[in-house]
């Protein structure tokens, strides 16, 4: 882990207090912290059994749901029982503040929510919704579902008997398009975008702050590894997200009493 040096602190800081729109756009490195492991990075704890390509495409959701959930279940269980951690909740601040417009995330696990952030996009949905496949309408006890899962079960619709499903976006499948339509307008409001904990790996969301750039948007980036748009930002922070968010938001608190 490496903290952020106080003169990129500072530069953060001029960038969000002469911003007008300022958006956060989220990855997995933001709720890793919380103990939710990156299932995309290979070799990480729960996963490296299983491909999720094979395990988490809609294909094999409809082929063995046996295997889709046998994936899925550690994800829910730390899912359910994690905390927004303090970068989580900084941004939340932000956004009570008035500095923060909106937060796009590719996470799927409501941590944002869970910290008090209100203008949230989820990219790929949440782990936190289940519906039924064969018809929406039906309703859903999103306890029971939990219960069942964790006890190694299918869940099944109470209604009509069809396997339910999470409401994420699965391997082979697009995104919501409401869900898209409403990143790309935030992304078109921004003149400053902080990407943080993502690795800008996964299309078509990582194609976001490129898009944003592209509009002239300011890009402030914090992340473990290099990037892809670090070329472009105007400020790359190879921080951990966990201190260095709080750190700034600190610091802007600071300067504006
Ligand atoms: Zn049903």
């Amino acid at each position: 882990m490496t903290t952020p040096a106080e003169h990129e602190l500072r530069r953060a800081v001029d960038l969000i207090a002469s911003s007008k729109y300022f958006v956060a756009f989220t990855g997995a490195g933001i709720s890793t912290p919380s103990g939710i492991p990156d299932f995309r990075s290979a070799g990480t704890g729960l996963w490296q059994r299983d491909d999720p390509m094979k395990v988490a495409s809609a294909t094999a959701f409809r082929q063995s749901p046996r295997n889709f959930y046998n994936w899925l279940r550690p994800l829910l269980r730390v899912s359910y029982s994690a905390h927004a951690n303090d970068a989580h909740l900084a941004l939340a601040t932000l956004e009570k503040a008035g500095k923060l417009q909106a937060v796009i995330t590719q996470n799927i696990d409501e941590l944002h929510q869970k910290a008090g952030s209100v203008n949230v996009v989820e990219l790929h949905g949440s782990i936190h919704r289940f519906y039924c496949p064969a018809n929406k309408e039906h309703g859903v006890d999103f306890a029971a579902v939990v219960t069942s899962i964790l006890s190694g079960e299918i869940p099944l619709c109470a209604t009509c008997g069809t396997v339910l499903r999470p409401d994420i976006t699965l391997y082979e499948e697009e995104l919501a398009a409401d869900d898209w339509l409403k990143a790309e307008n935030e992304i078109a409001l921004a003149d400053l975008l902080l990407v943080a904990g993502s690795s800008l790996e996964v299309t078509p969301a990582a194609l976001l702050p490129f898009k944003a750039c592209r509009n002239g948007c300011k890009i402030i980036l914090v992340n473990h590894s290099a990037t892809s748009i670090d070329p472009y930002a105007e400020l790359v922070m190879r921080s951990d997200v966990a201190e260095c968010i709080p750190a700034m938001v600190a610091l802007l608190n600071q300067r504006c009493g």
